[in-house]
């Protein structure tokens, strides 16, 4: 993008502070990139290296202190420019523990303190970058520590929590509730004896966590930990150090550092990986925020008159395609795999990216480790400022192998549209769905049975493989399933309302698509029917474990799925070409019903042929099956496949209202 106007501006030479010539920047693209080590403090007990990335500033300034927040610099030293932008300046002696700010001086301005583009560890509320000896951080066994293994993306079972909904409870029996340290408590329960925590990740059997916004974000006044405090944490302020509140000590930088680590650890050897959602999409602030405070204008897109462009909805949008803000992005998500073992990333507004630079993430991901798992939200909030063809929008996904987007069809079909939370869909009993349900339960990939009939409507297929389709019917937007099915269904009784939420996560784990749960739809959770309770009380977005007492036999039922679709390869082929084979839906009369049979031994399955109905309606169905011995394995919102739920001879089978039966044979 070209700029409005000219920046004039001063270039250094690297031997002293004095302007050496006038340098005219005509677009963003000739500013200068850092070709070495995008390093902004390197230390060492002799002497730490500061450098800051700023090719428009006319001088630099660093500023030491003892303190994260306030108080006077012990000391301000000077930067010296070099030829990529780079300003750097060294301080002698051991440095570690204190704190530092960068100022830089743009035009005539002093833009004010920021702890810089690179921060890797902070003090309190993010406001000062630390000086810190990282190698200190590591929480014994962490040389030791490795991602549970994974052979295939078809395995992954992904569940989306919030450290705060996920333990805050008093209900949760954990003693750091709310904090990063929850997920390290084993041993867990309600007053009634359930499992909670990781023990209760464990017996649910997901093989990933899903961790909501866990860098620094500043909605939450870390000073506060005394008052409780709550946000999703859509609001980045230091990308590449953790969240502050969630530890149990935000002003020691070395904490929230040691504490994110133990978690992944604690995880990992529970077998389970950690997906961090990532929010390089917008700033919290623009004015007052690092980049801006860095430098100006460089990292956000701006519109033809010159203003902050704003598909993300938050104030402004990232410009991922300018070759700095995509080596951040790059360098950030490597940073968090190798620093702290993060085993996959969800994208916030992932269509408000360019693909070029997903495709550079997938591809320095895959020399790390190509099974780091990437997905994210394949759409924005407005129109970003970039053609449609060039974005990482969910139609493109089939252009960026290894990267997968969250399905709103499934979704949507299941639970119905995201603009109306009065309106139902399948699970409703309103009709016109079922092309939505199979176009889930394929995965998304072209498949000739999809999109025939002529009565609904049809996705567009974009999806090439189904590992790049996450299969859901809630998140933490919107309603949860719970409060949606209440309000769809007002006066529903309670036990309906469940059979409901069994048939909805029951569509989600035999999609072919990766199935994402969520946290605490399991146990029914509700969220008092708040919409967007991105900052509402622990009284709306907590999750009351006592749930699991009341609705045990929910929970075995998910789990129980989670559990069939391990051992049976045959809901997992992750291939698009397996799926076409092998994938072929029943024709039923009537509307609300959905069938589909896996037959012919797929990806090897011990069940050569198996039979799942999913039907929503009221009332009873009656479904044709192929003459044989039919083995029930789930009905009537029961699921049981070690020992069957008994045998049907015959060529048909009734499935019972508000219900799904898998049989095999
Ligand atoms: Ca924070």
């Amino acid at each position: 993008m070209k700029l409005n106007r000219l920046l004039i501006l001063p270039m250094l030479t690297a031997m002293g502070c004095q302007p050496a010539q006038q340098r005219v920047y005509h677009s963003y693209d000739e500013y200068p990139v850092v070709k070495g080590d995008w390093e902004e403090m390197d230390y060492s007990p002799r002497a730490t290296r500061f450098s800051l990335w700023a090719p428009t500033a006319k001088e630099v300034c660093l500023k030491l202190y003892a303190e994260g927040q306030g108080g006077e610099p012990l000391q301000t030293l000077s930067m010296r420019p070099g030829e990529d932008g780079l300003w750097t300046v060294t301080a002698d002696g051991d440095q570690n523990g204190r704190f530092y700010a960068f100022n830089v001086k743009v035009d005539s301005t002093w833009m004010g303190d920021t702890p810089g583009l690179w921060a890797k560890a902070v003090g309190v509320n993010g406001d000062r970058a630390a000086v810190l000896d990282m190698d200190a951080t590591d929480p014994e066994g962490w040389d030791k520590d490795v991602r549970p293994q994974l052979e295939d993306f078809a395995n992954i079972v992904l569940y989306e929590m919030h450290h705060r909904d996920f333990s805050i409870h008093p209900s949760s029996g954990v003693e750091h509730r709310g904090k990063f340290l929850a997920l390290t408590e084993e041993g867990t329960s309600t007053p009634g004896g359930q499992a909670t925590g990781i023990d209760h990740l464990k017996e649910l059997g997901v093989t990933h966590v899903h961790l909501l916004p866990s860098f620094d974000f500043s909605s939450v006044d870390e000073t506060r930990p005394d008052q409780p405090q709550y946000n999703w944490g859509y609001d980045p302020k230091n990308y590449n150090v953790p969240e502050g509140s969630y530890s149990t000590d935000a002003y020691t930088p070395a904490t929230r550092i040691r504490q994110f680590k133990q978690m992944v650890m604690a995880l990992h050897r529970a077998g389970i990986r950690v997906v961090m959602d990532v929010v390089y999409n917008h700033t919290a602030v623009t004015d007052g925020g690092n980049f801006q405070l860095t430098v100006p204008g460089y990292f956000y897109r701006h519109t033809q008159d010159g203003s902050l462009a704003n598909a993300s909805g938050c104030g402004n949008e990232t410009a991922s395609e300018r070759a700095m803000m995509r080596r951040f992005m790059v360098q950030s998500v490597k940073y968090w795999v190798e620093e702290y073992h993060v085993d996959g990333f969800r994208f916030d507004l992932m269509g408000i990216h360019d693909m070029a630079t997903m495709r550079a993430i997938r591809a320095a991901l895959d020399e790390i480790d190509p099974t780091i798992y990437i997905y994210g939200e394949g759409w924005a909030a407005g129109s970003p400022q970039l053609p449609a063809d060039s974005l990482a929008m969910k139609n493109n996904v089939g252009q960026m192998p290894g990267i997968a987007a969250f399905s709103d069809e499934f979704r949507d079909s299941l639970r119905g549209p995201f603009g109306n939370d009065a309106l139902g869909a399948f699970l409703a009993g309103r009709k016109g769905h079922e092309t939505g349900i199979r176009f889930g339960i394929a995965g998304g990939v072209e498949h000739p049975q999809v999109g025939r009939d002529g009565k609904n409507v049809m996705p567009k297929f974009w999806a090439n493989q189904p590992t790049q389709f996450i299969s859901y019917v809630s998140c933490h937007d919107d309603l949860c399933l719970a409060d949606r099915l209440k309000i769809t269904l007002p006066g529903l009784p309670a036990d309906h309302l469940k059979a409901l939420q069994k048939l909805a996560e029951t569509a989600v784990l035999t999609s072919q698509g990766v199935p994402f749960i969520f946290a605490g739809d399991e146990v029914m959770r509700d969220k008092c029917g708040v919409h967007n309770s991105y900052n509402s009380p622990d009284e709306v977005n907590a999750i009351d474990w006592t749930l699991k007492e009341t609705n045990r036999d929910l929970f075995d039922y998910v789990s129980g799925l989670i559990a069939m679709r391990k051992a049976h390869p045959a809901f997992r082929l992750g291939d698009a070409r397996l799926i076409r084979q092998h994938l072929e839906f029943l024709p039923v009369e009537g509307d609300n019903v959905v069938a589909f049979r896996l037959n012919g031994q797929p990806g090897g399955d011990s069940w050569k042929d198996i039979t799942v109905v999913l039907n929503a309606r009221d009332t009873s169905v009656t479904i044709k099956l192929p003459e044989g011995e039919w083995r029930t394995v789930c009905r009537d919102g029961r699921i049981d496949c070690r020992n069957g739920l008994g045998v049907t001879k015959g060529n048909c089978i009734q499935v019972a209202a508000r219900s799904a039966l898998i049989v095999h044979r």
